[in-house]
């Protein structure tokens, strides 16, 4: 066991005292509360992992996270900052609860090093060149070089899973895509106008029906034809929620009554004072009229 070994499992349970809340809430959720020896068997376990494929890259962690990539360690380091940043933003909003499987985040220095990596060490060219959270294989993937917006975006989404295991996937999307371009201010994160405006406009100046509901009723078809769309729609449906200061209040009140309001349509409803969805949807269009980048 090499000596930066011994201090990164030094590291981790420094780390493990500082996890706050309780894992196993979930009504749902494969995933059961662990102790920190598994937790830790299990970061241990991430790390050989990533020696084995890519010995010469160093590895940082922040619980349930262990990163590495081929960045130099001062750069490394860096991003380690902005993840726990991000994690401790999320979880005094929203989470209670870390992931409680360990995901290994590879940042790659470059576009060409992200794909040839990508390529290299999974055997595949990926149909993004940002990044992507393959939750499956417990794993994301960035390509650094382009900024740290699909990082924060991808960190999002096992939070939800861990916390709101019923999420439709416009929720997940809406949120996540919500801190792609983000501000912290007093440990919390903001989510700011970005680029997915640019999909709304046609519909706000022709002042036609966003039809928010059938978005939010979509499921699975969240990732249909109108996908860019769709993504505009719940990202800029949770930046007016954070404008009105309702997103922490709306996240809880849809979490604890999604076996009766799947979509989330009756909680957004009560959250935003509204009888009808067309009324708040007209709000939604003067509102998303009003931004810019
Ligand atoms: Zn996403």
């Amino acid at each position: 066991m090499s000596y930066t070994y011994v201090l990164k499992l030094v590291y981790f349970l420094v780390a493990l005292n500082a996890i706050t809340g309780c894992i196993g809430d979930n009504k749902q959720f494969a995933n059961q509360p662990q102790s920190s020896v598994e937790q830790l068997n299990n970061i241990s376990t991430a790390i050989k992992k990533v020696k084995k494929l890519a010995p010469n890259y160093v590895t940082e962690v922040s619980y349930p996270f262990v990163i590495t990539g081929d960045l130099a360690l001062k750069q490394m380091k860096f991003w380690r900052r902005k993840i726990q940043r991000s994690q401790r933003a999320l979880k005094k909003q929203f989470f209670r609860s870390d992931p409680s499987q360990v995901i290994i985040i590879w940042l790659f220095k470059s576009e060409a090093s992200y794909t040839e990596n990508n390529q290299r060490l999974w055997g595949f060219i990926p149909d993004t060149p940002y990044g992507y959270f393959d939750p499956s294989n417990k794993r994301m993937v960035m390509n650094i070089a382009s900024g740290g917006g699909t990082l924060t975006h991808e960190l999002v989404h096992p939070y939800i899973t861990q916390n709101f295991p019923e999420s439709p996937l416009w929720f997940h999307e809406g949120l996540a895509s919500l801190y792609e371009r983000s501000r912290y201010s007093g440990g919390y994160i903001y989510g700011m106008n970005n680029w997915r405006l640019a999909s709304l406009t046609a519909l706000t100046k022709a002042k036609a029906s966003p039809n928010l509901s059938t978005m939010m009723s979509s499921g699975d078809g969240f990732y249909g034809k109108d996908r860019e769309t769709s993504y505009a729609k719940a990202r800029y449906l949770m930046f007016y929620l954070q404008s009105r200061r309702l997103l922490k209040r709306y996240y809880r009140t849809y979490r604890d009554s999604v076996a009766n309001d799947p979509s989330g349509i009756k909680a957004l409803l009560e959250v935003t004072n509204e009888s009808n969805i067309s009324s708040l949807e007209s709000k939604w269009v003067k509102f998303v009229s009003r931004q810019h980048l």
